[in-house]
């Protein structure tokens, strides 16, 4: 018997009112952790967001499904805005150049992220707003800092991760290298084909890296991927370029969603970059086709070839061997129809990476490699298939190069597009 547990009537009401407002406050905070629950770790929260994300007009959102699944764990494909697109044609400025040289990090790296983040002033002065982690470079550092700085935590980043993984380095002036380290280490004991890909880094990190710091890397790593893209058929001319055109048979406009390379049958065709095969099919407009996935929203799609060296799923190197070009689907002449994808839009491949256009010289005078020999087996086996597709084809009515027999006439003046389109492909 204390003296609070035997109060007289008159007291009592205090404490009683008291323990009401105290339920009442515990009844508010109960509901509230009830609502979390049910949108954290229900369907009914996944198909909540997603509703939001749908209404936002957010065309890259995850499916509800694994939004439930693995909430926030997914790298989503950033956007290229036009002005990044910008700086990332472009001649590069000297400041940026130097600062690689000097610091021997990868010039692609740098750009990428001046391209994202900063930018470069009439005097030659390239600054950028410094990544979220990069504390841990340059303590107390200010919120805009040189490209120098930057080109020397890369360079510090590398040797931090002990990897030469120029994506690696970028991710980690974001995360921090000892997260960075410690996701590819777990991706490492999880038997991850590609344990230093960001795109399977996001389960290894903290909530609030992968939500802040993960995406603010995002955007970086495109620009640095469509930087460094190679070109899928070195040494032979483009005969059809992208976009609007007028179509040499018909004279009506039309859309080219790809670049034309005219590529003898039987040329080895390489992967642009590193990826996927997310497809290794057929169809009576493309052909034979294969789709490298590149991750990030990047997609590249080869058409007409005579044959792929590849299945899907299979993982692919940069440079890595696709298979051959040929003269399969809806075409006139040999060559390769090649559709690069940025978020599910064709853009201009040529304006990307080591296109021949932005390397000048990159692509030879054309000369075919090598004479394809082996052709004349090849040729019977897609004459079947061919004339129904031809017949509604305008530009078969145009005598044109004999399918796989010959390479394109090495003469320097191109004749006028022989090929024709494949729409080509999802
Ligand atoms: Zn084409």
């Amino acid at each position: 018997m204390t003296s609070s547990s035997s109060p007289s009537g008159s007291v009592a009401a205090v404490p009683t009112a008291k323990r009401r407002r105290r339920r009442g406050f515990f009844d508010f905070v109960l509901v509230l952790a009830l609502g979390y629950g049910v949108y954290a770790k229900t369907p009914i929260g996944a198909v909540v967001e997603t509703g939001v994300r749908v209404a936002r007009g957010q065309s890259d959102h995850p499916s509800w499904f694994s939004t439930f699944k693995g909430r926030e764990t997914a790298v989503k494909a950033p956007v290229v805005d036009d002005a990044t697109d910008t700086l990332m044609q472009g001649v590069l400025p000297k400041a940026l150049t130097a600062a690689a040289a000097l610091h021997k990090v990868d010039v692609d790296a740098l750009a990428a992220l001046v391209a994202v983040r900063g930018g470069c002033d009439a005097a030659g002065t390239c600054t950028l707003q410094a990544p979220d982690r990069l504390a841990w470079f340059a303590p107390g550092g200010k919120a805009t800092v040189d490209v120098d700085v930057i080109a020397a935590a890369l360079a510090k980043a590398a040797v931090e991760l002990g990897s030469k993984n120029n994506e690696l380095a970028i991710e980690a002036l974001f995360t921090g290298p000892q997260a960075l380290a410690l996701a590819v280490d777990q991706g490492r004991k999880s038997k991850l084909e590609a344990p230093e890909d960001v795109e399977v880094h996001s389960p290894f990190l903290s909530p609030s890296t992968r939500r802040g710091p993960l995406q603010g890397a995002l955007a970086v790593l495109l620009v640095h991927r469509l930087r460094t893209l190679a070109w899928p058929a070195a040494g032979f001319r483009i005969t059809s370029p992208f976009g609007e055109r007028i179509h040499p048979v018909t004279g009506l406009k039309s859309f080219h969603n790809g670049t034309d390379i005219g590529t003898p049958v039987g040329t080895t065709l390489h992967s642009v970059h590193n990826g996927i095969i997310k497809r290794a099919s057929r169809d009576s407009i493309s052909g034979n086709y294969v789709i490298v996935d590149h991750g990030l929203g990047v997609l590249t799609t080869y058409c007409h070839m005579d044959a792929f060296d590849v299945g899907e799923k299979q993982r692919i190197t940069q440079s890595g061997v696709i298979g051959r070009s040929g003269a399969t689907g809806r075409i006139t002449g040999p060559h390769l129809h090649y559709i690069l994808r940025i978020n599910d839009k064709a853009v201009n491949a040529e304006e990307y990476g080591r296109s021949p256009t932005r390397t000048a010289g990159l692509l030879a005078p054309a000369v075919p490699e090598k004479p394809p020999e082996k052709k004349p087996e090849k040729a019977p086996e897609k004459k079947p298939k061919k004339p129904s597709d031809n017949a509604q084809d305008p530009d078969a009515a145009k005598p044109a190069a004999l399918p796989g027999a010959a390479p394109p006439t090495p003469t320097p003046t191109p004749e006028p597009p022989t090929t024709t389109e494949a729409p080509a492909v999802p």
